[in-house]
């Protein structure tokens, strides 16, 4: 069984939503996960703000909006009458449930149900689209059978369970469409993926259906080698390991979100990225193959904040880094990047939630210093089989920018680099004509 998502923009109009009808109807059987029409999952963000606010009105005019959106989809995506009547009750079901709820008691729960309804609508829309067309499909609730865990991590073993008895009664079909991004948590209440949480409903169900293949598809052609809304010119990667596919994502790749390539990884699941724009396109295949002997790619991710902790004690003794990282841990806060000397430490984060405490706690026991703004370089390949250039060639091209820190050889994957935000531009365009020849 393969499983193939298609995310907001590839059915974020009735045309795109036929073009993914096209390519689905292919005879392959199949897990279709879709992403909520693009811009609803941040209107109804907008309008779940505004009930927490106790603003009804607010929300009644975001609801409204995002409804004429809907009647306008509806009037383009069905032919006959049957079906636009489907629709129409359908949207108008969603949309009174959306209104209905009550300022006064508005919170995390009900503001879970409303971030549910982009996915739900989107799902049941394009299955009536499927009956319309006499293409046999079946919509398969994922609040029935996605989990999270008292750890909120999706919960792989009660996924596979309950999805396979599930299929197992629908032998008859052979195309099956769920939402994605939205899921249960451990005392059975509404939830979900976070933001962009589609890419890991779908490897989720490739992990669980031990999947040939999951298919991610998206309106650009694959993981490009930089960031195409900073240099001019990209190109896809062809292929990138998990561990490449996984940093790049946690770096700054917009394609992927970050931690969607585990359960793949963990299943040895292929996954493939494609553009609906382009289906012919090769687009990027991660899989467990080692790399090649190759620099891959570089992303950056901003807001950044880099801790200088310098003491006197370090100075050839123990137990000094404990120190400092109990606090983090305390304090739940991971820690991305570390760099060392004998007598300081730096080290990054980007969930600045407790850094006052923090700052406060280890400044009983060492110099600390702070520096906001920075921006996290991660370039991605195979170093250790590279040639030995690889480093010269990097620190070469970067010339011109001062570099705050460095780490080298963590894995043998990757490269990164800290430098203050106001460089990151420069970098990113240097890395691309020095490392990548664009
Ligand atoms: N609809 C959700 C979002 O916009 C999930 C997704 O698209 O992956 O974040
Ligand atoms: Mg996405």
């Amino acid at each position: 069984m393969r499983v193939l998502k298609f995310g907001g923009t590839s059915v974020g109009s009735a045309d795109r939503m036929k073009s993914v009808a096209k390519l689905i109807n292919d005879g392959v059987p199949k897990v279709v996960v879709l992403s909520a029409m693009s811009g609803t999952t941040n209107a109804l963000v907008e309008i779940a703000k505004a009930y927490h606010a106790k603003d009804k009105e607010k929300a009644g005019e975001l609801i409204g909006h995002l409804n004429m959106k809907y009647e306008f989809l509806l009037s383009e995506l069905f032919k006959s009458v049957p079906a636009a009547e489907k629709g129409k009750a359908l949207i108008k079901n969603h949309f009174d449930y959306l209104r209905s709820f009550d300022t006064d008691s508005f919170s995390f729960n009900e503001e879970r149900l409303v971030l549910a309804e982009g996915e739900l609508i989107s799902t049941s829309l394009f299955h009536f689209y499927l009956e319309e067309n006499k293409i046999d499909s079946v919509l398969i609730p994922a609040l029935e059978f996605m989990r999270t865990d008292e750890n909120e991590e999706p919960d792989l073993n009660y996924i596979e369970d309950h999805l396979k008895k599930m299929l197992k009664g629908l032998k008859e079909h052979s195309v099956f469409i769920t939402q994605g991004y939205i899921c249960r948590d451990s005392f059975g209440a509404v939830s979900n993926l976070k933001r962009g949480g589609s890419d890991y409903t779908a490897t989720l169900i490739g992990a669980a259906l031990h999947s040939d293949e999951i298919q991610i598809w998206t309106d650009i052609d694959g993981m490009h080698n930089n960031d195409p809304r900073i240099v001019d010119k990209t190109k896809p990667v062809a292929e990138l390991s998990f561990d490449e596919a996984a940093e790049l994502a946690y770096f700054g790749a917009k394609v992927l979100h970050p931690t969607c390539v585990n359960p793949a990884r963990l299943r040895n699941v292929p996954v493939r990225l494609l553009n609906t724009m382009m289906p012919e396109a090769k687009g990027t295949l991660i899989s467990n193959k080692s790399s090649g002997a190759e620099i891959k790619a570089v992303a950056a991710k901003d807001s950044i904040v880099a801790i200088n902790i310098v003491s006197s004690r370090m100075l050839m003794a123990y137990g000094f880094l404990r120190n400092v990282f109990e606090v983090f841990e305390r304090y739940k806060t991971p820690i991305d990047m570390i760099s060392t000397s004998e007598v300081a430490v730096s080290v990054t984060i980007d969930n600045t939630k407790n850094l006052d405490a923090i700052v406060k706690e280890i400044s009983a026991f060492a110099v600390v210093s702070v520096e906001h703004n920075q921006s996290i370089i991660c370039i991605v390949g195979d170093f250790l089989a590279d040639k030995p250039g690889c480093a010269v060639q990097l620190f070469e091209a970067m010339r011109s920018v001062p570099i705050r820190m460095i780490s080298y050889g963590g894995s043998k994957n990757n490269i990164s680099l800290v430098v203050n935000t106001e460089h990151k531009k420069e970098a990113l365009k240097l890395i691309n004509k020095g490392l990548f020849g664009l």
